[in-house]
């Protein structure tokens, strides 16, 4: 394969996804590889946006929680999602934060295991899992106050050693948001299982992004981001499922109203509804809710088969270009190789990670930077062009060669 701009240009003329471009509103000017944060507005988001507020909430006030069916939104998105991480209907809702939907599915898998075994008293994770995950963590188990601790592990690899019949709960991010290192999920839920844990997903760099298999994996609960891969919006809700063999035992401390049995019965005592909705807490953001289906319409016109495709055969053709470009410059990719262990992202190293970014950013490529010294680049299939991974190279290459960054430059709150 020679590697041209007319081979990048080739490509994404016999591309099957890049008439879906079009679905996104993109500024000119503009090679976006930061949908893994942030993903680009879909088209019909703002269109939507003004029906909302100025139809539904302007004219339909308060009857809109029926009419426009505002009420059960965090349902029936989530049946929406279902088929992209490999659910069933009824298994899934959208709601609240990642953070808080964390916090509820481990409380329940804490709970449903101190019932069967009390002595179980470890969460298992990894070092370089993403922050909030670790706090969140901490935070129950310091709440709980009933001996509950956190093992973190500094390697994949080391996760076998470290499951054993003290560990309640294997808390794992699939993707890697730092790396881009992808667990294999049913092998890690069944060494939970062999081990008598449970097996917490977080899927906040997965969903939308790589085939999920949530039911067929032997997964126990599972929570994601809608704001990444998945287009929702600035801040939209996260959603959270619950493996149907656990659903009648599922409890979850933020028992609010959204999670009774019959939230307009309006009793004093709190009996939980016999579906889903028990993982509800309260009265949603639904503005932004309703961003979400606006993201998700657009992967009903594909699968997440073609859109894995097209991200491997991005991210191969980003590491190639860099490698062979950036030779001589001190760059180390971070993101295994290998396909069975990466996701839709690819980082490299660089000593001036930061102002290599900014200078980047300031040439109109988006990525991001996380300590330590890492650059990301995120491939959203449904919107990048092979072409936009040949000139962002070429940028990168330029500012590289040229030194055209700036190490003294103070940083941004958000990197
Ligand atoms: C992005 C991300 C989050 C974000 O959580 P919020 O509650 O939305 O702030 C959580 N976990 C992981 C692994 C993430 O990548």
């Amino acid at each position: 394969m020679s590697l041209s701009r007319e081979h990048c240009l080739a490509l994404d003329a016999h591309d099957e996804l890049a008439a879906l471009r079009s679905e996104f509103e993109l500024p000119r000017g503009v090679i976006y590889l930061d949908g893994n944060s942030l993903g680009a507005r879909p088209c019909a988001a703002l269109e939507r946006a003004r029906e909302l507020i100025g139809e539904e909430w302007g004219n339909g006030l308060i009857r809109s929680w029926n009419k426009a069916g505002w009420f059960t939104l965090p349902t029936r998105l989530g049946d929406k999602l279902a088929p992209l991480v490999g659910a069933g209907a009824g298994q899934v809702v959208v709601t609240d934060s990642t953070s808080v939907n964390l916090f509820k599915v481990l409380a329940a898998a804490l709970h449903s295991q101190a019932e069967r075994d009390d002595k179980r008293k470890v969460i298992v994770s990894e070092r370089s899992n993403f922050p909030t995950d670790l706090y969140i963590a901490q935070g129950l188990a310091a709440w709980l106050d009933r001996g509950y601790r956190l093992r973190l592990v500094d390697s994949p690899a080391e996760l076998a050693a470290a499951v054993d019949d003290s560990t309640a709960v294997l808390m794992l991010t699939h993707v890697n948001y730092r790396t881009g290192h992808m667990h294999d999920m049913e092998a890690m839920s069944a060494l939970a299982h062999e081990r008598g844990a449970l097996a917490v997903w977080d899927l906040a760099h997965s969903a939308g992004a790589v085939p999920l298999a949530l039911e067929a994996s032997g997964a126990d609960y599972a929570v994601g981001c809608t704001y990444k891969y998945l287009n929702g919006g600035p801040g939209a809700p996260a959603f959270l499922w619950v493996a149907p063999r656990h659903l009648a035992g599922f409890r979850q401390p933020l028992s609010g109203w959204w999670a009774h049995a019959s939230p307009f019965v309006m009793q004093p005592e709190f009996s939980p509804a016999p579906d889903i909705r028990r993982a509800l807490c309260g009265t949603q953001p639904i503005a932004s809710l309703a961003m979400v289906e606006c993201g998700l319409d657009i992967f009903l016109r594909t699968d997440m088969q073609r859109i894995r495709a097209k991200s491997l055969a991005l991210t191969d053709l980003f590491i190639r270009l860099v490698e062979q470009r950036c030779a001589h410059h001190p760059l180390e990719l971070v993101t295994p190789r290998d396909h069975g262990q990466r996701g839709s992202q690819v980082s490299f190293a660089h000593p001036h990670g930061y102002a290599v970014m900014q200078a980047l950013i300031g040439r109109g490529v988006i990525g991001d930077y996380r300590e330590p010294g890492i650059m990301r680049f995120g491939f959203t299939p449904l919107y990048t062009r092979f072409v936009d991974v040949w000139d962002a190279v070429d940028i990168l290459a330029d500012i590289l060669d040229n030194r055209a960054y700036d190490t003294e430059a103070p940083r941004d709150a958000v990197t």
